[in-house]
């Protein structure tokens, strides 16, 4: 049987602890080649849209296909859960419905959304923003990598063609709906199987400060313009800022040139926000902004402020909610969440639903990240079940 398990050497990171897997790296490539193999042994027809996404199929594609499905990729030293789960389990559920003896009275398919975690290249949810014209495929093909490294080559060298890539329609209009199974994210799931009832508005930030690099020891305090202070004052504007819900954080600080006796010559630090609606979220960034440009000034640097990512709140599909739990039961619970999604972004076109697997401690984007074996399988029963509702 496909299982977890069968992937959990792929992608270790030794030095962060967990696993990472980025889009189009080494070890995410193996992963879609195992996942190809995985659906070609089961019979499905393995096809790789434009944007490098991976869908299999179990019957002919077509018009209202109930499609399900997750990502392979993860943050730098992730959990095991976070995307291959629902990929897992779409495997698994295909494999109970085929024991039932169910037949699709629709086409069936499971999909393997390309860089969900954006760990590589900056922007959440890449395959699927391209599949829906969030974001065009120029601007895809532009971001960078640590290295240097476009989307655009990574995906060429995997084999797609960067000039084919953007909206693709004709893959949004064969979904009818679209059900993504994942790890809950957060403590609040009480059940082993629940629902998403909405995601928070979230975007992404890049702060660039620039100053003076100088020399730690030659160089008298008043004489400095040193960008790590406004980068220090972000951090922790981020914490007062973000009130009554709103989440801001930074996890991620890059100083240039990044020496222990050396005053960086500039600073980038990254902003992640979100909160439950637009303006509550744009607010908390811009007091947070607010914040960063005035210790910029008082320390004589500059700041620019580059809007990487941005998506409004998500509230799946009620119709397909009620139908969901037609399938599984009126009293399976539906909670928000705070965590993107791309069956966030798919959201916006299609009809679209989250079930949820318990996650004990709450930890996500960690490596003890993890569910219970008998909630992960409670949870292809709730897919497979879920799918048979849909698709009969
Ligand atoms: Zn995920």
């Amino acid at each position: 049987m496909t299982d977890l398990a069968d992937i959990a050497d792929v992608g270790r990171d030794a030095r962060r602890g967990g696993y990472s897997r980025h889009g189009f790296d080494r070890v995410e490539l193996e992963l879609r080649s195992w996942f190809t193999q995985e659906a070609r042994r089961r019979g499905l027809d393995v096809r790789p849209d434009r944007n490098g996404n991976i869908w299999a199929w179990w019957g002919a594609p077509g018009p209202d296909a109930v499609i399900t499905g997750s990502h392979l990729d993860s943050v730098p030293g992730g959990g095991a859960f976070d995307g291959p789960l629902g990929v897992v389990s779409a495997l698994q559920a295909f494999d109970l419905l085929r024991s039932r003896g169910f037949t699709p009275g629709k086409p069936l398919a499971i999909v393997v959304f390309v860089e969900e975690e954006g760990g590589r290249f900056g922007v959440a949810c890449l395959g699927s923003r391209l599949m829906t014209g969030a974001i065009t495929a120029e601007a895809a093909c532009k971001l960078t990598d640590a290295d240097g490294v476009t989307f655009g080559e990574a995906a060429h060298a995997a084999g797609f063609d960067p000039l084919r890539m953007g909206r693709d329609d004709r893959a949004l209009a064969s979904v009818g709906a679209f059900v993504e199974l994942h790890v809950e994210q957060g403590r609040g799931l009480e059940v082993p199987v629940g629902l998403a009832s909405s995601i928070l508005a979230h975007g992404r930030w890049r702060y660039t400060f620039t100053g003076e690099g100088n020399h730690a020891g030659a160089t008298l305090i008043e004489d400095r313009r040193d960008p790590m202070l406004p980068a220090a004052a972000l951090v922790l504007a981020a914490r007062r800022e973000a009130t009554s819900g709103a989440r801001a954080t930074v996890g991620r600080i890059v100083p240039n040139p990044g020496g222990t006796n050396v005053i960086a010559s500039s600073v980038d630090v990254w902003l992640d926000a979100r909160a439950d609606d637009e303006p509550r979220t744009r607010e908390v960034v811009s007091r947070i902004t607010a914040a960063a440009r005035e210790a910029a000034v008082a320390e004589g640097c500059e700041v620019r402020v580059t809007e990487e990512s941005w998506g409004g709140t998500v509230r799946f599909d009620p119709d397909l909610m009620a139908r969901v739990r037609d399938a599984l039961g009126a009293d399976t619970p539906a909670l928000p969440t705070g965590a993107g999604h791309d069956a966030g972004i798919l959201a916006a076109h299609v009809p679209t639903a989250m079930l949820f697997v318990r996650n004990p401690t709450g930890i996500s984007h960690a490596p003890e990240e993890f569910a219970e074996a008998d909630d992960c399988a409670a949870g292809v029963v709730a897919l497979a079940t879920t799918l048979e509702h849909l698709a009969r």
